[in-house]
């Protein structure tokens, strides 16, 4: 489950993949699952689109910039088509464009939504199957499977196969491999992508996906449009993930989802059912786990009972990403987040009220349609109020279907880009003065690597800083150990110390 696994069985005659993840932690961790998923199929990884058979991008729709990026990276690699390569979009570009993406790159073969994860087997089965009576030497080019109505195991609507002589690319000829194959779940799967074939990169630390989809449409958001509707995995199968990460020596454990804490649990025996907190705390009890993140956190979803299994549980790390976008109840409610700033700062000092001074961090949108100077200051004055450890801070960005788009998109870009600015400098302040106040204490650190170049090792704090350290030539901390370091410094965004020996 860590590295890149290798079907040792194919021979060299061996199919090979390319794999680029774009976006958050959700796709980089569907990547690890679709990664192991290709190699059981008998596929195996390569590092460069040159060296691979199928080329996959998994992408992320949620800013125009990220989309656009897809499309950049597409276009530069369609010289390769010419070779035989077989390209595949996934993700969120991919449910959010559909069919239409074979009309902006008409090299695409594969379209598949992440709702559709669960059946890349049958789907990469078709398209070879499909490929091959497709090419020159097949005697004849047959449609594959163009009923939409056609039903795969467990009654979901099998991947619907088109063949050359059905898309509107009838310029491109059929020995061209032009077949499409697309997965395009509608937002009604009760499916969460679980495989046991999970090819994590980090042998150290891992995610699991708890929650898929969202159920909440703020204005702005495509997630609920390109994950699909919400659904949560048993509590039992993701205890017994984590029992079988710990056997294989991982110590931290990221639990994912667009919004965790509306986490319900669907084991079948009521009585067994656990609460997002529950869960959280009986992950932090697997033996061998030492550390326990989650992200991310939605406001209005976000109880004290959270905070209660932090200082219960030492190993729940002392951190809370909280979303907050917009400082003013007037946004918030344009935004539709389904709390006020009064309920944010209610649950702020639930986490300030904690055992152990627990480290928030947050994100922003600045230039919401209808956002004035006084709104944005009420932004400004909130970062000051909760006081954050980091802020990830987003210009506005108008995307498909989402309700925000019938609203005039009227603040130009350059004041965008100037409320960003101001609102990252003072975050800068802000962090600058938090982080001087660790000098002097002892953090323990999970050693992430080495930095040659500088003679520092990298290390993680619990409240998930960066803690760049130096050791004694005789001590040499291995990754994925933790270390005692002293704070000796301190930089808007991590902080300098020396290993404790
Ligand atoms: N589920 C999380 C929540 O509710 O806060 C956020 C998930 S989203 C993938 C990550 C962040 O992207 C959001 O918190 C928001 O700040 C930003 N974002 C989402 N849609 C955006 C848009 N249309 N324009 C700018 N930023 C956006
Ligand atoms: Fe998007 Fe809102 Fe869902 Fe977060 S909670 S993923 S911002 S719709």
């Amino acid at each position: 489950m860590s590295g890149v696994p290798q079907n040792a069985s194919k021979g060299a005659a061996q199919k090979t993949f390319y794999l680029e993840t774009f976006g958050c932690q959700m796709n980089v961790h569907d990547s690890e699952k679709v990664v192991g998923t290709l190699v059981q199929e008998g596929y195996r990884q390569v590092e460069t689109v040159e060296h691979a058979d199928l080329v996959l991008y998994n992408t992320c729709s949620i800013r125009d910039k990220a989309e656009q990026k897809v499309f950049n990276r597409l276009s530069d690699y369609k010289k390769y088509k010419a070779q035989g390569k077989t390209f595949g979009v996934l993700g969120c570009v991919a449910q959010q464009e559909g069919e239409k993406i074979f009309e902006r790159a008409p090299y695409v073969s594969l379209v598949c939504g992440s709702a559709s994860y669960r059946k890349l087997p049958e789907m990469l089965h078709q398209l070879e199957d499909a490929q091959l009576q497709n090419s020159p030497q097949s005697p004849a080019i047959g449609s594959i499977d163009s009923n939409p109505s056609n039903t795969a195991k467990g009654g979901a609507p099998a991947p619907v196969v088109v063949t050359a002589a059905k898309t509107r690319d009838s310029g491109l000829a059929a020995r061209d491999s032009l077949v499409r194959i697309t997965g395009l779940d509608d937002r009604e799967t009760d499916a969460c992508f679980e495989t046991e074939f999970t090819a994590r990169t980090n042998p150290h630390r891992g995610y699991i996906t708890i929650i898929e989809g969202c159920d909440k449409f703020c204005a702005y958001c495509v997630v609920p449009y390109t994950r699909g509707k919400e659904r949560s995995r048993t509590s039992a199968s993701v205890l017994a993930e984590a029992r079988q990460m710990a056997d294989l020596g991982y110590t931290e454990i990221q639990l994912l989802g667009q919004n965790v804490n509306s986490y319900k649990d669907s084991e079948g025996n009521p009585s067994k059912r656990k609460t997002f907190a529950e869960l959280l705390a009986a992950v932090g009890e697997v033996p061998g786990i030492r550390r326990v993140r989650f992200m991310t956190s939605h406001p209005r979803d976000f109880g004290r009972d959270i905070v209660e299994a932090i200082d219960a549980v030492p190993a729940l790390c002392d951190h809370v990403h909280l979303p907050v976008q917009s400082g003013s109840t007037r946004m918030l409610g344009a935004m539709q987040r389904l709390y006020t700033r009064e309920q944010y700062l209610e649950r702020i000092a639930w986490m300030k009220a904690a055992k152990r001074e627990i480290s928030i961090t947050t994100d922003v949108i600045v230039g919401f349609p209808g956002e004035t100077e006084s709104d944005f200051a009420e932004t400004l004055g909130l970062l000051e109020e909760v006081g954050y450890d980091a802020v990830f801070a987003f210009k506005y960005s108008p995307r498909p279907n989402t309700p925000s788009l019938k609203l005039e998109d009227a603040i130009p870009d350059a004041e965008k880009a100037r409320r960003l600015d101001v609102l990252m400098a003072r975050q800068r302040e802000i962090q600058s003065t938090r982080y001087k106040r660790y000098i002097g204490t002892r953090c323990e650190v999970m050693v992430e690597a080495r930095n040659d170049a500088r003679g520092q090792y990298i290390g993680r704090t619990s409240h998930n800083k960066t803690l760049n350290f130096t050791a004694p030539q005789s001590e040499n901390p291995k990754s994925g150990s933790y270390a005692p370091v002293v704070v000796t410094g301190s930089f808007p965004n991590s902080l300098l110390g020396e290993l404790v020996v």
